[in-house]
């Protein structure tokens, strides 16, 4: 036994055919699995977000033992500790891993002297976004897109992309419609013995609703997933992507983030499947275009974006934020701000929320209030079905937060109750009015917005894109009202009675 190579998997590399794996052979390979005590400890998880990992793993430990494998599944205080244990036991002649997704993961597994082999989880490999940035001073999601585009070939036809537009986004960006139309239920699972005795042993601190079977924890079951979102929610996708409704939590969202995250889908199945539905006449150019864009754009360009600024950008506080998290996100209060309650609704029953909820209800809240960004990164990190570190620093840090000072987004993503008044349906039936920024009764989004521009002018005076806003806010004849009033309302927030 003690001739034979080790590969260490980690909870987010579910795949038998990426980095380590895919030459690895049941004849000369051991696999081993550690569930860390202290990493399961080391944050208040949402209940469905550590379910779904810990399943997961055993599920996929389980597919490779069938397949003829020997596997060493630890469950240890660390996985340092479940590392050195198997060592002890198996005297491996060497250890490999596919290279972490995680910087601090990275420095561990070095740390211990674990081989690493170069990740093909994602289409750009880090090495390949710093070619891809060279020179650039500043970059740019579109400009990254395009490269994509060109060198991996989806929805192009020769040089020119599919449909005579690199972008659809003016398509994609409709007002929630105002028909009864339903949405495509997810698929769900039975649980079964396994997933139960995981919940079961699941910490004490774990928070939100119990799995419901929407989120698979299997490659088989994530391709199934894969298939549904393609014949069904692709062509309905698009239009309304950065809508929100009270009445659905998911409306035409895939809902393939987390298997991607976990591996239990590659990004270049679900763009194959994009390129054969367009191609089939199946899908219009714009939903098409619209999740190709999400995969290979954004998801990359934030993965490559992390490799790129850490570690320091862990630390970015541009905006001097201080706050904490507001107490209704821990589930501590209640909220009558209709937008803010309904997006951690789903967040508390599905560990979701879609990328404008997190982004300009729960993002913007948190922005405009001037919460500490690692704070916000370690609950969505702890809160969604799909968090990880080089997810959510990128997000929170650069895109919601402004907190690296422009390196990600050219603008802080601030708006008052206006803008979450014409992409959703939460502003009808809320106490408050989004178009009053004073008073008992005011939006605290707008209130929050103008005191925000206000309260940040030497910052943005010189932006070309929200300069005009902040010559606006000094302009208005009831700023002091306006700063009165926010004072309120942070007050408020943070003891949870707004
Ligand atoms: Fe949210 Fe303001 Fe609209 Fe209420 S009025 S739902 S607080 S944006």
């Amino acid at each position: 036994m003690s001739a034979q190579v080790t590969v260490w998997v980690l909870g987010d590399q579910l795949n038998r055919n990426i980095g380590a794996m895919k030459a690895a052979d049941p004849s000369t390979h051991l696999v081993l699995f550690v569930e860390s005590r202290a990493k399961l400890e080391s944050k208040t998880w949402h209940r469905q977000r550590a379910h779904l990992v810990i399943t997961a793993m055993r599920r996929f430990a389980a597919e490779l033992e069938a397949e003829g494998f020997k596997v060493d599944y630890r469950i240890a205080r660390s996985l340092g500790d479940g590392l050195a244990a198997h060592r002890a036991e198996h005297q491996p002649k060497q250890v490999l891993a596919t290279e972490p997704a995680s910087w601090d993961g990275r420095e561990l597994l070095i740390k211990h002297g674990v081989e690493l082999i170069r990740t093909d989880q994602f289409l750009c490999h880090p090495e390949e976004f710093e070619d891809w940035v060279g020179a650039r001073k500043s970059l740019k999601m579109e400009d990254f897109y395009r490269w994509q585009r060109r060198r991996l070939g989806y929805l192009m036809d020769g040089d020119e992309p599919a449909g005579g537009k690199w972008n659809f986004d003016s398509e994609n960006r409709e007002r929630p419609p105002k028909d009864d139309r339903s949405w495509p239920e997810p698929l769900r699972n039975e649980l079964d013995s396994l997933d139960l005795a995981v919940l079961a042993a699941l910490p004490s601190n774990c928070w939100g609703a119990e799995p419901d079977g929407t989120w698979a924890t299997s490659r088989s079951e994530a391709l199934r997933r894969l298939r549904f979102a393609i014949d069904e929610i692709l062509p309905r996708f698009g239009p309304h992507e950065d809508a929100m409704l009270s009445t659905s939590w998911h409306l035409a969202h895939t809902l393939l983030s987390p298997y991607l995250n976990l591996g239990l889908l590659h990004p270049k199945e679900i763009c194959d499947e994009i390129e054969s539905a367009y191609r089939s006449g199946l899908v219009p150019i714009a939903s098409a275009e619209g999740l190709l864009r999400q995969v290979i754009g954004w998801r990359e360009f934030v993965w490559g974006s992390y490799w790129h600024w850490m570690p320091s950008y862990r630390g970015r506080n541009e905006l001097e934020a201080t706050r904490a998290v507001p107490p209704v996100f821990r589930g501590k209060s209640s909220t009558q701000m209709r937008c803010v309650e309904s997006t951690l609704g789903a967040v508390n029953d599905h560990g979701y929320a879609h990328h404008i909820q997190r982004l300009m209800i729960l993002g913007n809240l948190c922005l405009l209030a001037g919460v500490r960004p690692e704070e916000l990164v370690e609950w969505m990190w702890a809160s969604f079905v799909d968090g990880a570190e080089w997810v959510m620093l990128p997000n929170v840090v650069g895109m919601a937060l402004y907190a690296d000072g422009g390196l990600m987004a050219t603008k802080p993503y601030a708006s008052g109750g206006a803008y979450i008044d014409k992409m959703s349906d939460y502003c009808k039936g809320c106490v408050y009015d989004r178009k009053k920024r004073t008073g008992e009764d005011a939006c605290p989004f707008t209130t929050l917005y103008w005191d925000f521009l206000a309260r940040h002018e030497s910052k943005f005076a010189r932006n070309p894109r929200v300069a005009q806003q902040v010559r606006a806010a000094h302009r208005l004849s009831d700023l002091d009202g306006v700063r009165e009033r926010a004072v309120e309302v942070l007050l408020r927030l943070d003891r949870g009675e707004l």
